[in-house]
């Protein structure tokens, strides 16, 4: 199953960067570089899975994704890219 919604098409570009990197999923320069644990940019908190917190755990990205929908791969999938766009644009996911 893939998210049925299109991209926004006023996205700029680091807006596009960040949906293409949540659409294939990405591992975070930290995991690339045996670097973990991370420490958040938004909340301060130090975690082993950036992108993972970001989505279901981060208490700043909270108000704008519904944690009913489980792991991080089922919001990618179930939110509407333009809802992703506004996180992004908002906060931005780790790198
Ligand atoms: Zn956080």
């Amino acid at each position: 199953m893939k998210n049925p919604s299109n991209f926004p098409k006023t996205a700029n570009k680091k807006t596009l960067n960040a949906l293409y990197r949540f659409k294939f999923g990405y591992r975070c320069l930290s995991e690339i570089t045996n670097n973990l644990p991370d420490t958040c940019q938004h909340c301060d908190r130090d975690t082993h899975a950036p992108l993972a917190h970001y989505l279901t755990e981060s208490r700043q990205t909270a108000p704008y994704i519904n944690r009913n929908l489980g792991t991080a791969e089922n919001i990618i999938r179930q939110m509407d890219w333009t809802a992703l766009a506004t996180l992004a644009l908002q906060f931005p996911p780790p790198r």
